[in-house]
């Protein structure tokens, strides 16, 4: 139990997409780095109970914890930077809110009285805020507001900062309001209005803001941060620059240059320590930015027009390629538009092919001719998910005969369900929430190419779907060989799948990419990059 718990809280102004899950994530890193131990929240607006339901073109990946939330991808994020694991506690939505607060008015807990926004929506709001305190695991909860400061839907959330940072007291809790200050061309300036702005809106809230991180295209100026903090009641230290990036993994060592560790932990009462330590990083940082080759992966998806949609895999095969000295080109393939009369002409030109995870018949017909093109080409493949579905099916159809071999998601009577709902998904008719999401444990066979790029006989990994490979083919498939390196002990349901004859192809059931972090790149996509470089070098000239 750590003896105390100090809460900083970040809100967004002026416009979406300014990077709060990225700035979240680099002070958190930038604090770990000192030595303090952080967790990171986000509290998401909509009315969704999660995002397990949202199409992805409406907000982007799912991101899985080990306990088996959908979650916002933000999280993966927070993963990824400070390599410490995530809980179903660390993502609240508007819905859960909702739904705690109608449960309970049902069950007569509020004793009779009105229900209302406040106090007991906003009540629920700080309880889920201050539960990550109460852990006792925690010097320090960065809770992240989705959304913008004026949004009709966040204004609870930013009455529950304003009640919260009063009763936790001075020194206890701090507000981190991120803004843009674009530059406008035309005037060859810097614009700080829409800040000022931004600010008093959250100052008619009732919320002063403690630091202000400003988003921008161009360095800001002395006179314009002085201007910035006169507006906005603020010591020009506490008016901190946010450059536009290269790469995400660059923010935590800019933010500290602007010194915004030892502002906020000033503010926060707290120690400093000793200087972050950041050596990793900055290994990691120092790879990544110079790479001595370079290689194509393909990403076959039927999402692939929304980069955010594969966000997980798109990192970690960064990651993997950072380590490697490499630099991973990711070409998207949307596998609608794959046929037998393109295949060869867009494939050819890839060292590696990634058939991504998915739902639903669109585009699954070009996974299969993407997994064939892998296999008869001994091209290094990674099959995710439905792409290791899709990896069992090809070879059921074009190396064993079975020509009408299919999953029953796709294909309710196929002779050959050779993918199928697993026992315990078929009662179900609930969609939220109820697919096999979260860890497993999974036995690595010995001599076999998962266990070379483990080397564990036994690891936990992330899953998120309601079919799974029909063991009542095992035999078939291995007979013609196929090998199952990988299995659930409890239940017996295959987690890896492998083709020998191949010097490296491979399909999971389950989500790797969750699990790859800055320092701990995930050993499946490490091994994956790594046969994606040998290929290369080995049988391609460009
Ligand atoms: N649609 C498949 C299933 O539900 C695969 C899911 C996925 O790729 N995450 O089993």
């Amino acid at each position: 139990m750590l003896g105390f718990c100090k809460y900083i809280f970040v809100t967004g102004g002026v416009t979406s997409s300014l990077g709060k899950g990225i700035v979240s994530a680099s002070l958190a890193k930038l604090l770990q780095a000192r030595g303090y131990s952080v967790t990171i929240q986000k509290l998401d607006p909509y009315i969704n109970i999660d995002p397990g339901t949202l199409n992805p073109y409406e907000h982007g990946e799912v991101y899985v914890t080990e306990d088996g939330a959908e979650t916002d991808l933000d999280l993966g994020h927070y993963e990824r930077f400070l390599n410490v694991a995530t809980s179903q506690a660390n993502n609240v939505t508007t819905g859960k809110i909702y739904e705690t607060v109608i449960r309970k008015e049902r069950n007569g807990e509020y004793g009779g009285k009105t229900v209302q926004v406040i106090p007991h929506i906003t009540d629920e709001i700080k309880r889920r805020i201050k539960m990550l305190g109460e852990v006792g695991k925690y010097h320090v909860v960065i809770t992240e507001i989705g959304g913008t400061v004026g949004d009709i839907e966040s204004l609870p959330y930013i009455e529950a900062v304003r009640q919260l940072k009063y009763e936790l007291g001075e020194n206890n809790s701090i507000v981190i309001h991120l803004t843009l200050v674009p530059y406008l061309a035309s005037a060859g300036e810097l614009k700080t209005k829409p800040t000022q702005h931004s600010v008093k809106m959250l100052l008619e809230s009732g919320v002063q803001p403690d630091i202000l991180v400003c988003r921008t295209s161009h360095k800001l100026p002395q006179e314009v941060r002085a201007k910035i903090a006169l507006f906005c009641n603020l010591k020009v230290s506490a008016v901190i620059e946010s450059r536009d990036a290269k790469t995400i993994y660059d923010v935590p060592l800019l933010l500290k240059k602007e010194q915004l560790d030892v502002v906020v932990l000033e503010k926060l009462n707290l120690p400093f320590g000793t200087e972050p330590l950041l050596t990793e990083w900055k290994n990691f940082l120092n790879k990544l930015k110079n790479p001595t080759q370079e290689i194509k992966i393909g990403l076959v998806g039927k999402y692939v027009e929304l980069q955010d949609a594969y966000k997980s895999i798109h990192e970690a095969l960064i990651q993997a390629g950072a380590y490697h000295g490499c630099k991973v080109n990711i070409l998207n393939i949307h596998s609608e538009t794959l046929n037998t009369e393109n295949i060869k002409q867009v494939l050819s030109e890839l060292h590696g092919i990634l058939v991504a995870p998915g739902f639903g018949h669109r585009g699954i017909e070009g996974k299969i001719l993407a997994v064939q093109y892998a296999r008869v080409h001994k091209i290094p493949f990674l099959g995710i998910c439905l792409g290791m579905q899709m990896a069992t099916i090809e070879f059921a159809r074009n190396v064993m005969g079975f020509k009408e071999a299919n999953s029953t998601e796709f294909d309710s009577h196929t002779p050959y369900p050779v993918i199928d709902k697993m026992e315990s998904q078929k009662s179900v008719t609930q969609l939220g929430g109820t697919m096999r999401l979260g860890a497993y444990p999974c036995k690595i066979k010995p001599n076999t190419l998962a266990y070379e790029l483990y080397q564990k006989e036994l690891v936990f990994e992330r899953h998120r779907h309601r079919y799974e490979f029909n063991n009542s083919f095992k035999e078939n498939f291995e007979h013609s060989g196929m090998v199952f390196s990988g299995i659930n002990p409890d239940s017996d349901l295959v987690e890896i799948i492998e083709l020998p004859e191949n010097p490296f192809f491979i399909g999971v059931q389950f989500h790797p990419e969750y699990k790859s972090t800055v320092e701990n790149p995930h050993p499946l996509f490490m091994g994956f990059v790594r046969a994606v470089i040998e290929h290369k070098n080995k049988y391609c000239i460009t």
